[in-house]
């Protein structure tokens, strides 16, 4: 768990309990108990209240939804010189944490000090009862190993015993329940506090949309090129071909299954056969990968199905890959969208593998010369497989039959490989052929890709970076890839107080000497 400099909370940063207070506290503002609605109504907020549209919520429920809570404690609408955890310790919230949608604790990163002990950084959780600690299995899941502060409705202290400290927010709230009930349901809730939002981002908005865009692409530009030279050393190894089938096997792993992908990846010598049909080496990767039951039930036996035939295929060969099978439990499922199922991802890859023609193709388009926008259809159209007969209609093995045919690859998926994989790949090896021709127009290509399909450390970085602006606000891909650069670089090396994060001097310096270079 990670400690907080005292010295910087106590002196630089917050300048004594004031100063403290006055930077991270939303605005107290004082309202009598009974003032719902608090503001004048215009005709749509009549009209809707009158309607009952927004759920309605009273004083003496039991407990609120646990997304009021998650949304009161985002936004501290707490009396927050008040707060104590159910042993008796006096609990100072120095950054509430980034509400998170990935699974695993409701808040990251939250900065807490308990009495007089120095600052924690960890993971905050939210439920309405502390018994939910142990009744939802938060005491067996390691992603809940760092969470330092567990905030409920109500409890006792007897409750929440061998759990994290307890913080009970009954009784301290600072508007009455029905109020900001009401306030849930508007867009103020969903924004990102101004009082959260990082220290370079009033640096930022000085900037001019073309200026930003500079920047941003500046930053792609690092992370476009460090992407590529992880395939030139790696290509020193195992040569280019390879590099490719790792770099896309990766990227179908998305985020938590990008090991066991790689794996798999690298054993390639060891399961391809050229010329072998799509449904054999589908078998064979999926039975190499661990993602087949180890026997069939007596009714699978039974059935003519894919898991039948697939499995059939396996159990004649699965001697001979032993050595080089993987684990089951190397894969997480957890969290995972049914498209993005690793079962559904190796069954794509293995129809490329059986064409065996795929880098042949990709060095074909890198080649042509496209329209604005025309380079990012034809890759898809260069990617395309032929419809599927078992995975064009499932899922995953085990799910039911879709109403509706699904493809294996869409626009997002392609933009993802073509930019974290094929652009990069492609620009290495141009690179290394000495064309400078060639790596412009590649470059280009990159600049001027479609956006990537939203995701949390995009959110949260446009909330922190951006003043919240929305999705629209970055234009490319690159853009996007410009955007992680800065928060792996800037804020993954301090925390969410901006503690230490040269990121604003940057942008300072930038605008003092109007030094931003024209990409092409
Ligand atoms: S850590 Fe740095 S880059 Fe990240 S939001 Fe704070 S000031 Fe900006």
């Amino acid at each position: 768990m990670q400690r907080i400099d005292t010295k910087f909370f106590g002196a630089r940063c917050f300048g004594g309990s004031s100063a403290r207070t006055s930077r991270l506290t939303l605005r107290l503002v004082r309202r009598k108990a009974s003032a719902v609605p608090v503001f004048p109504q215009n005709f749509y907020a009549r009209w809707r209240a009158q309607r009952n549209l927004a759920p309605a919520l009273r004083e003496h429920e039991s407990a609120p939804p646990e997304s009021l809570l998650q949304a009161v404690w985002r936004h501290q609408r707490l009396l927050r010189q008040q707060l104590t955890t159910l042993d008796g310790r006096n609990v100072q919230i120095l950054h509430p944490g980034f509400l998170s949608r990935e699974g695993g604790p409701d808040f990251r990163g939250a900065v807490i000090q308990f009495d007089d002990d120095p600052p924690r950084t960890g993971d905050v959780e939210v439920d309405l009862e502390s018994n939910g600690w142990r009744a939802h299995g938060h005491n067996k899941n390691i992603n809940f190993n760092n969470v330092i502060l567990h905030v409920i409705w109500k409890g006792s202290a007897a409750s929440s015993k061998n759990s994290p400290p307890a913080l009970a927010i009954s009784g301290k709230l600072d508007a009455p329940l029905a109020e900001l009930n009401q306030w849930l349901n508007s867009d103020e809730s969903e924004a990102l506090p101004e009082t959260l939002r990082g220290q370079c981002s009033a640096p930022l908005a000085t900037f001019s949309a073309e200026k930003l865009r500079e920047l941003l692409l500046q930053a792609a530009q690092i992370r476009f090129h460090s992407k590529a030279a992880l395939f030139q050393a790696r290509a020193r190894h195992v040569g280019w071909e390879q590099t490719l089938w790792e770099g896309i096997f990766r990227a179908l792993g998305y985020k938590n299954n990008v090991w066991p992908m790689q794996c798999l990846a690298e054993r390639r010598d060891r399961w391809f056969a050229p010329r072998s049909s799509p449904l054999s080496l589908q078998a064979r990767l999926l039975g190499v990968a661990g993602l087949l039951p180890s026997e069939l039930t007596r009714a699978q036996s039974s059935a003519d199905g894919y898991l039948r035939t697939v499995w059939d295929y396996w159990w004649r060969e699965r001697g001979e890959f032993s050595d080089c099978a993987l684990p089951r439990a190397l894969w997480r499922f957890h969290g995972q969208r049914p498209a993005n199922h690793p079962q559904r991802r190796i069954a794509l890859a293995a129809h490329w593998l059986a064409a065996n023609t795929l880098p042949a193709k990709l060095e074909h388009w890198c080649a042509k010369k496209f329209s604005d926008g025309a380079a990012s259809v034809a890759l898809l159209e260069t990617l395309q497989i032929a419809p599927d007969e078992f995975w064009s209609w499932h899922w995953t093995i085990h799910s039911p039959r879709l109403k509706k045919a699904q493809p294996l690859l869409g626009a997002a998926r392609v933009t993802d490989l073509a930019v974290n994989v094929i652009l990069p790949w492609l620009w290495i090896r141009a690179f290394e052929g000495k064309n400078a021709e060639l790596q412009r127009e590649i470059e280009n290509r990159f600049n001027h890709w479609p956006t990537a399909e939203d995701n949390s450390v995009l959110r949260l970085a446009r909330q922190r970076l951006l003043g919240n602006a929305g999705r629209r606000a970055l234009r490319t891909a690159a853009e996007q890839q410009g955007l992680i650069q800065i928060v792996r670089d800037f804020c993954d090396h301090s925390n969410a107080v901006c503690e230490n994060c040269r990121f604003p001097e940057l942008v300072n310096d930038l605008w003092a000497a109007n030094k931003v270079i024209k990409i092409e």
